[in-house]
């Protein structure tokens, strides 16, 4: 009997809930789960536009099972815990750009910061053997004093974002020593794919190349060039966080591919696989420049490589590749009259948007 029912045990389907499930990480991530037979359950917010583009495009969205809730709505919150049941919860939804979080430096902090302890109270109010995983980021790092970041380095948030991504990895921490519950912040450096928003640097450049290529766009403004960021790919980036949250004890990792390049050298090596010469089409508007600027971020993923056996494969040249011949295709597609299935004509041009300017 005891050997039925550890079987039984053995093959109960694992339940995971992912917050933020519309966005980047969280479609990619419910596919990868997915494929681990997980039952996946989701999180989206209503919007006037509905936002399930990227669902479709991974073709999970009859696969997953959605479940309507808002950050700042702590009931819709246990609700979702309530109906999903889950053994794990990754943890995504967030405002989660960087630029936005000056123009709405409160509302950024409710979302990125304090939702956090809105899910973690919830956990531990419902169920504290619940798995959670926090999707921090290597904005904490900020002013950055050390070549490279790891988890020992010190935090100097530099944004209203990153100041609530701090909140929200010591409060992981703390519910996490002070609950015993299994709590754990993967730090994550940059990470991008063809399903990346169109207002991130890496998509707004391989969208604006890809148009421009095929004469649909003339020119494509930017901010500072001069930062360096630590580039990878997300689909690999969302395994990690699974292995995370499989670990035996609950702890913090850095996933990062440890190299830096410049947003310039982004522009060149996306423009120069299509032939084109960038400073034809490249303007500087100030307007794109951040209130505080984060210089340089280069992540040290040693831990993680070691403790999880994760590493990443795709570098930075390899996922300049991959983002522009899909956005390549994408834009062939269109003129060739197929019906958009992605967000590109979701957004509008932002030369036509007032941003916050720096003094
Ligand atoms: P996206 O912006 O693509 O996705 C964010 C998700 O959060 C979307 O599903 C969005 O829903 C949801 N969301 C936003 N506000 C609310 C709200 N008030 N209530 C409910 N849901 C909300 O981000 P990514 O997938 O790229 O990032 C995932 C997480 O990882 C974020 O927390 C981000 O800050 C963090 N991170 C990301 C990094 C990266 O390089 N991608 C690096 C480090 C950390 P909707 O679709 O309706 O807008
Ligand atoms: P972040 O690292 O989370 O802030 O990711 P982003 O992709 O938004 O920005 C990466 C870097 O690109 C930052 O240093 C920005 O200041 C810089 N950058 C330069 N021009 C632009 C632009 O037009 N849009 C965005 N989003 N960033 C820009």
């Amino acid at each position: 009997n005891y050997f039925y029912f550890f079987t039984f045990l053995m093959r109960k389907t694992k339940h995971a809930l992912i917050t933020g499930i519309t966005g980047q990480d969280g479609a990619y991530l419910a596919k990868f789960l997915l494929k681990k037979n997980y039952q996946v359950f989701g999180t989206y917010r209503r919007l006037s536009t509905p936002n399930f583009w990227r669902l479709s495009y991974l073709e999970i969205e009859d696969r997953v099972k959605l479940i309507p809730a808002d950050l700042i709505d702590t009931p819709s919150l246990i609700e979702a815990i309530r109906v999903s049941k889950p053994d794990e919860i990754y943890h995504l939804a967030a405002q989660s750009y960087v630029g936005a979080s000056f123009d709405q430096p409160l509302s950024s902090g409710e979302f990125s910061g304090l939702a956090v302890s809105r899910m973690l109270e919830s956990i531990r109010l419902f169920d504290p053997s619940i798995k959670f995983y926090q999707a921090s980021s290597s904005e904490i790092f900020g002013k950055a004093t050390t070549k490279s970041q790891n988890e020992q380095s010190s935090f100097i948030p530099q944004s209203p974002y990153a100041t609530a991504k701090l909140y929200g990895y010591w409060m992981t921490q703390i519910y996490r020593d002070g609950y015993d519950m299994f709590a754990a912040n993967g730090i994550l450096f940059n990470h991008e794919s063809p399903l990346r928003g169109l207002e991130f640097v890496t998509r707004k450049i391989t969208n604006a190349a890809a148009r421009i290529k095929l004469g649909l766009q003339k020119q494509l403004n930017l901010g500072y060039l001069g930062s360096y960021r630590d580039w990878g790919y997300a689909p690999e980036y969302v395994e990690g966080m699974w292995k995370i949250l499989q670990q035996k004890k609950p702890d913090d990792f850095v996933l990062a591919t440890n190299e830096s390049h410049s947003v310039q050298e982004f522009v060149e090596t996306t423009f120069s696989y299509l032939d084109l010469d960038w400073k034809k089409y490249v303007k500087i508007d100030k307007k794109f420049y951040r209130i505080l600027e984060v210089n340089s971020l280069k992540g040290d993923s040693s831990k993680a490589q070691k403790k999880l056996s994760w590493k990443p494969k795709i570098k930075f040249k390899k996922l300049i590749q991959i983002m522009i011949e899909k956005d390549l295709e994408r834009w062939q597609g269109w003129l060739n009259g197929e019906i958009f299935p992605w967000d590109a004509n979701n957004y509008i041009g932002d030369e036509k948007t007032l941003f916050r300017k720096a003094n």
